[in-house]
């Protein structure tokens, strides 16, 4: 039963859909430092508070039309898109967590299958609205950016109590040989623990991603003094680093950097923008990101067998 097609997938779009609803309420309010909980949901045109049947997600957009109830003017699309990506979102991450229903699954196994879900489905949240915020305001909120990397932190380090035994140990410095891997009682071994790798590993993906980025903002802000680079997009870098890693972050900025290219070359030559004209760079490095989160291992895997 538990096995059958959809039958986790679907409670998380629906469950997607839902929390989608609420992203959109941190999209409208937090790039103007506006509270999330007050006041209620609103027509952003004729402020009207919303019945609770003109506010369900996707539906109550299709039924009205795309017009608000009231003032009939129109409802950005922009509100059943993020709905339905943040539904499907949740529902790709409940089929990557479909190995929880294996029978027999170790206890520690099991807390660390479900911590990497719970992180999966943060940084999609987070990354999906950043995406929009940037687009639309050219603002990424320290709500989303440092508060994800406060998350992420706390994520790895509930990971790191869940490694199995001797897991992700690193042997640093030998002058005995081991009897067994992980044996920590050979004289004069220095071994890290595997908690101690991820942790620390990860602070260090966390300074080091922002770093490249802090690094080119400065030799641009020299160059051509101005700022091409905002500290926004450098902790967006250093969030991504600290839910996927170092090399996941770097390949989220080479993907950023080339998907701002495709659209900003285009309109250079058509003359629809000059050298000066901003970009909305943080919201390429959030598609970055995404594509990061879902296919990263594979592809840095894949570049790791042509070297
Ligand atoms: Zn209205």
């Amino acid at each position: 039963m538990l096995n059958g097609p959809f039958v986790i997938e679907l409670p998380a779009f629906l469950l997607g859909l839902l929390l989608g609803s609420f992203l959109n309420v941190c999209i409208s309010r937090l790039p103007d430092h506006r509270s999330i909980n007050k006041p209620r949901s609103h027509c952003p045109r004729c402020n009207t508070p919303l019945l609770w049947y003109d506010n369900i997600p996707l539906l109550s957009w299709l039924l009205l039309h795309a017009r608000c109830r009231s003032c009939s003017q129109p409802i950005s699309y922009r509100y059943p898109a993020v709905e339905f990506a943040f539904g499907l979102w949740l529902a790709y991450v409940a089929h990557t967590a479909r190995i929880l229903l294996t029978p027999g699954l170790a206890t520690n196994a099991f807390a660390g299958h479900v911590i990497d879900a719970i992180s999966f489905a943060v940084i999609g949240f987070l990354l999906i609205g950043l995406a929009v915020m940037d687009w639309q305001t050219y603002t990424l909120p320290d709500a989303f950016t440092v508060t994800g990397i406060v998350i992420a932190c706390i994520l790895v380090c509930c990971r790191a109590i869940f490694l199995g035994p001797h897991a992700d140990e690193v042997l640093l410095h030998g002058q005995n040989p081991l009897s067994s891997p992980g044996n920590v009682v050979d004289r004069g071994n220095v071994i890290l623990t595997g908690p101690e790798h991820l942790v620390l590993g990860r602070m260090f993906a966390i300074v080091c991603a922002g770093s490249i980025l802090l690094l080119v903002r400065y030799v641009y802000l020299k160059l051509r003094h101005r700022e091409g680079v905002g500290l926004g997009d450098i902790k967006l870098v250093a969030m991504i680093a600290a839910f996927l890693g170092f090399w996941p972050a770097v390949l989220a900025l080479f993907l950023g950097v080339v998907l701002s290219s495709m659209y900003a070359v285009p309109q250079l030559l058509r003359g629809r923008a000059t050298a000066t004209t901003r970009l909305p760079l943080g919201t390429f490095l959030s598609i970055g990101g995404l594509i990061a989160a879902v296919a990263g291992a594979h592809l840095i895997a894949w570049y790791s067998s042509l070297m």
